[in-house]
Order: C-alpha cells, then structure tokens, then sequence
C-alpha cells in the first residue's frame, strides 16, 4: 500500500525546538503552541518570521529530535511490503537540511516531496495514495475531503473535532493499528 506521510510534527519533532527558539528571537515567554500557525501564535507577521526560518535553517530544521515510535514505525511499515513517500510544506530549498536530518536519524527514505506551502492534495491523488499521515488539521481535512483517509497525530494545536474520514491517534502505535486496519 502507499502510504503518504507528512514530515513536521509526525516524523520530525519540530515543534519543541520552535517554540523555543522562537522565544529566544522574539523575547516571549510561551508555553502551549495552541496554533499551528505560530506566527499567529507570536503576533508576528508571516513574512518575518518566515525570514527568521530562512536564516536559521540549518538550526530549526537540522536539530529537532524524531517523533517518538516513527523510525521504528516507518520501518515496520516498509518491512510489511508498504511504500512511504514524505509530503512536507516545506520548500524545495530546504530538501538538502531535510535529507540529511532523514540520513543523521536513519529514518528511511525514497521519495520527499515539498510543496512550499501549497496544498498536498493534488500530490496525494497524483501518486495514488491510500492513506496520509498528518498533524494540521487543515491539511488533514482537505486530503480527506478528497477521498483518501487520515490519520492525524493527535498535538496540542490540532484539537478542532476532527472531520469525517480523519481519525486522531495518539502516537504511532496507534498510526500502525489505523494502517494495518485499512488493509
Ligand atoms: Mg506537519
């Protein structure tokens, strides 16, 4: 089965290390990212903030830790005859830091698409996939919207009443149990 899977908050841990280097830039002391947009989250403009990721690439998208259960995850998934592409938001000029995050973690990885901000549902029909990973609830929504199941890593920032055909899950294990139910 191809299963597609987002990167950010469901295969890389981003978040944590965000908020704080986000404090440190901005001298703000905040504690929940209850929005996943977090230049909302900082009352900052979109533009700046996008600058501030630009010049601290290789920080923000080169040191957060992988998510709890989802190299051994991907592993499994692979092992049981799955394949996995990656859809990230993020920009075709940040593939290289984000190859070699994959490579430092030895998460396995065949193909990475970046969207650049753009919506991941053309991509999910395109290559025919059976299932999307993902943590926004926005994206989640839209790639179920167009037919395919979601399973949506349950984060503090995504606690919207999920919408018809997108199924939280709590970590991996559960991501596993939701897969291997689809077949
Ligand atoms: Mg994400």
């Amino acid at each position: 089965m191809r299963i597609g899977v987002d990167i950010d908050g469901v295969i890389c841990d981003s978040y944590p290390l965000w908020l704080q280097e986000l404090n440190r830039h901005y001298q703000k002391n905040i504690t929940a990212i209850t929005d996943y947009e977090m230049h909302l989250l900082f009352d900052v403009p979109w533009d700046d903030m996008n600058d501030f990721f630009v010049k601290n690439v290789e920080t923000l998208l080169g040191l957060p830790q992988p998510v709890k259960g989802a190299k051994e995850g991907i592993e499994s998934l692979i092992r049981e005859g799955n394949e996995i592409i990656y859809i990230t938001a993020r920009t075709p000029e940040e593939r290289k830091v984000t190859l070699s995050w994959f490579r430092k973690h030895e998460i396995p990885f065949e193909h990475v698409l970046f969207t650049g901000f753009k919506s991941k549902v053309d991509l999910v029909k395109q290559w025919d996939m059976k299932v999307f990973v993902e943590d926004y609830m926005k994206n989640a929504r839209a790639i179920a919207m167009a037919g395919v199941p979601v399973l949506l890593l349950d984060a503090s920032y995504n606690r919207e009443e999920a919408a018809a055909g997108v199924t939280r899950c709590r970590n991996w294990e559960e991501i596993l149990a939701g897969i291997r139910g689809l077949k």
